[in-house]
């Protein structure tokens, strides 16, 4: 992927500026191109050791309202390595250390941060808190997810992965595994999907099915989408095996989430008879829905599935802040 981009015109990368990233949806399949390929440079010019300075001078604020390791850090680093730099609200509900514990409303955070940043990150247990952000934000906002909502710069990062691991999408199968119902990252993810071509396989417990209204416009959209309990079948024919965490933090009762926390675990056996070249991919965190075992399968993907995150967020930045120097020779470091 690398060494293997094209480079996209003026054109194509000025329509993204000033531009919100909120939901899957909103992008077409050029402009899914367009990120590919910027994500790819970006990964060639870190490989190659340069240092950018697409993003020198401005400012990304990190606005964390929930847990969060791999999206928080990888666009912190993003930014740092576009050699921009961040401020950061990092907390949870049950933790806050920002005007959010004063009872301040989301609408007038924002309107104050967005004087201070260039482009706002933002990730909230509410489902449509970047919605809202957007409205209140004259710069763009990046939603790193939203509730049980999207987390589409995590959908991002999953195909970039595909791609660069398959070299193609268009035909695969690919079955999503786990918890379909909350998992914000495969509602975002089944709509890349679509658009690539992909027949789908979903595979949940009863209580934790893709929700029927994004089912329905998949296949009102002619995609194949299978729903089953059959995981050791779907996996004899699937290109990808797509594994969610249980979203324990989503359930009102525990006693739901102590029924179904183990219900399918990708083990050694279980994957013994999959497809040649099928590859495993989990948004992390992961708890015991792949065990340690599966690490060693040479398509265990995951780890390198979160650094291709990197890539991605710093193409979403450059992007969204008009910044991405790709008319310009960078400095080259040495060594
Ligand atoms: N890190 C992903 C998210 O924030 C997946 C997960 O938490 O299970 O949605």
């Amino acid at each position: 992927m690398a060494n293997n981009w094209e480079k996209p015109s003026l054109e194509q990368i000025e329509k993204f500026e000033g531009k919100d990233v909120l939901s899957a949806p909103q992008f077409s399949k050029a402009e899914l191109d367009v990120i590919m390929n910027v994500a790819a440079y970006y990964e060639q010019a870190l490989l190659e050791k340069r240092i950018l300075k697409d993003m020198e001078g401005k400012v990304m604020a990190s606005l964390f309202y929930e847990p969060s390791t791999r999206t928080r850090l990888s666009f912190e680093t993003a930014m740092l390595r576009l050699g921009g730099t961040v401020i950061t609200v990092a907390e949870s509900p049950t933790n806050q250390t920002s005007s959010t514990a004063k009872g301040e409303t989301m609408h007038d955070g924002i309107t104050v941060i967005d004087g201070y940043a260039d482009v706002i990150v933002i990730r909230s247990p509410q489902k449509g808190a970047a919605d809202v952000a957007a409205q209140a934000a004259k710069h763009p906002i990046i939603n790193a997810g939203d509730g049980a909502g999207q987390h589409p710069t995590q959908a991002l990062l999953d195909i970039y992965t595909i791609l660069k691991e398959k070299g193609t999408l268009q035909g695969l199968k690919v079955t999503l595994l786990g918890d379909l119902k909350f998992g914000r990252t495969v509602h975002s993810l089944v709509d890349f999907l679509a658009i690539y071509g992909c027949e789908l396989v979903l595979v949940s417990p009863e209580e934790l099915k893709m929700p029927e209204e994004i089912t329905k416009s998949l296949r009102d959209r002619g995609v194949k989408v299978e729903e089953t309990s059959d995981l050791k079948k779907a996996l004899s024919t699937s290109d990808v095996l797509y594994v969610t965490r249980i979203q324990r933090e989503r359930f009102t009762d525990p006693a739901v989430y102590e029924k179904v926390k183990d219900a399918f675990i990708v083990d050694e056996e279980m994957i013994s008879g999959c497809k040649k070249g099928m590859i495993i991919l989990h948004p992390l965190p992961r708890v015991n829905e792949i065990s340690v075992g599966v690490d060693k399968y040479e398509g265990a993907k995951y780890f390198e599935q979160a650094y291709n995150g990197l890539y991605v967020r710093m193409a979403l930045l450059a992007l969204t802040t008009g910044s991405v120097v790709l008319f310009r020779p960078h400095r080259k470091t040495v060594g």
